[in-house]
């Protein structure tokens, strides 16, 4: 699977796709709408304000060009880092040092195909959570915060990438495995807010 920026300047290759993820998730969360409104896209919102993602692991990931492309924001100090690009202004991925989790926006899947065969290898969307950000009525089931059905969406996916150390190397950190490769923009908490 490659999955690349809309304007083609950054690529990169999923091994093992799509064994290794736990598919299609949608995130109705307040930081992940703020993050498009500060990037100016949300154009990539759903009908209901969530953001689509499917995770892989850090090491099945490998940038075959553009990496030079990166910039990383941070909603706070403490906030997940969110690497879009400055070639064409897509979000790419929300990630974090150590953790078996590449979040990859629904756009960078589809940018260089088809939406619709990519639709028919996926399948629906396994999980949607906190749906008490959601604009409008999120879809029937949709938990205010998590649920059970989310919680086993993912945990086995987490679990295997723990156990078999797919945390790291991440592209997205130097070789210490924390340090981000592009230097984070952090917002300000009143900034955060006026995103809102
Ligand atoms: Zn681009
Ligand atoms: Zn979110």
């Amino acid at each position: 699977m490659e999955i690349r920026c809309q304007c083609g300047a950054f690529r990169a290759k999923l091994k093992d796709f799509h064994g290794n993820t736990p598919g299609r998730l949608v995130c109705y969360c307040d930081d992940c709408q703020r993050y498009l409104r500060h990037i100016n896209r949300t154009d990539l919102l759903d009908s209901n304000a969530g953001t689509e993602v499917i995770p892989v692991y850090p090491a099945d990931v490998e940038v075959v060009r553009g990496k030079e492309q990166l910039k990383c924001t941070r909603l706070s100090p403490a906030g997940t880092f969110r690497f879009s690009t400055l070639c064409c202004n897509t979000p790419i991925v929300n990630t974090r040092p150590g953790a078996p989790w590449a979040g990859f926006l629904r756009c960078v899947y589809t940018a260089g195909g088809d939406a619709q065969a990519f639709d028919q290898l996926m399948g629906p969307v396994r999980s949607r959570i906190m749906g008490q950000y959601a604009h409008g009525t999120p879809p029937a089931g949709t938990p205010g915060k998590f649920n059970l059905k989310a919680m086993l969406s993912v945990m086995p996916f987490m679990i295997k990438g723990i156990l078999f150390g797919k945390a790291k190397p991440s592209p997205f950190f130097a070789a210490d495995g924390v340090t981000p490769i592009a230097d984070p923009h952090v917002l300000t908490e009143a900034e955060r807010q006026a995103l809102l």
